[in-house]
């Protein structure tokens, strides 16, 4: 069984994962977070339910405790197709990262660009943005792109769905050839497998069950029985009996007191 610990994250990282109360690193955790703290490329297909976002939020902590960052020159950046997407990692940010005092900047459409451009200004480790409201800003001179160490593109099958491609293609091109780059996306249709050969660099291809598995907030057992199909109904009836009664022992006491 891999722990957390075994997975070579910072001792301030591993203290915030067990606070949030993870006990095991899930399969894409597992396989996804030493190649990136090896400052591997990754490309992580899985979607969203697998945990795949502690798969880049907790190295990216790990690296980014050395160093410090300059003044509009952010030194991660994220990239996420929505809104909440983006509020949902930043919320992750401040979660795992709540030992280390780090700037994150978020920038999403339908807020003010002069609080973005205070947190721009003063220097973001990790900024978390949808594609139209950073090139906003890129293009408002206000944003310099050439420091970015660690690029996430994230959903990047929503992205194509949301006609997005482009706005990601001119957002990588203003970035540092040498940067890490680690990418996700549920599904591979042809042109992100371009978008891949075009933007990473010999990436560790790190893929998880989909479809078929069953989202973490669900419990799953097995029950063994009989073959016949009465077998099986007496099975089920007895399962969901059992389920039941404590409930019941509830409602009675409930409806005594
Ligand atoms: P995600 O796929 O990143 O959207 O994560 C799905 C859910 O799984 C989120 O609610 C996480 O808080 C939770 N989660 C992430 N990692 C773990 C873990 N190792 N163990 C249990 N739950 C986790």
């Amino acid at each position: 069984m891999t722990l957390f610990s075994d997975l070579g994250l910072s001792a301030k990282v591993l203290a915030a994962v067990e606070a949030s109360g993870y006990t095991q690193p899930t399969p894409i955790q597992e396989e996804a977070i030493p190649h990136a703290l090896a400052r591997r490329d990754v490309l992580g297909i899985a979607q969203t339910g697998t945990g795949k976002t502690a798969s880049f939020v907790l190295p990216m902590l790990t690296l980014l405790e050395k160093g410090r960052a300059r003044a509009r020159m952010p030194r991660t950046l994220i990239i996420e197709p929505t809104r909440e997407l983006a509020a949902q990692v930043e919320e992750s940010f401040a979660r795992y990262g709540k030992d280390q005092k780090l700037n994150v900047a978020l920038l999403i459409g339908g807020m003010s660009f002069g609080d973005q451009d205070k947190k721009i200004d003063r220097g973001a480790d990790v900024l978390i943005a949808t594609p139209g409201r950073l090139l906003d800003h890129f293009e408002r001179g206000k944003l310099l792109l050439t420091g970015v160490e660690i690029l996430v593109i994230d959903e990047a099958d929503r992205m194509l769905d949301m006609g997005f491609i482009p706005d990601i293609e001119r957002i990588c091109k203003q970035l540092p050839f040498t940067r890490q780059t680690l990418f996700f996306s549920a599904t591979m249709p042809p042109e992100i497998t371009r978008l891949t050969e075009q933007f990473l660099q010999n990436p560790v291809r790190v893929e998880v069950a989909k479809q078929a598995s069953a989202a973490l907030t669900v419990t799953q057992r097995l029950v063994a029985s009989g073959g016949k199909e009465w077998d099986k109904r007496d099975t089920l009836r007895r399962v969901l009996r059992e389920e039941d009664e404590p409930h019941q022992r509830d409602h009675l006491l409930q409806s005594q007191a």
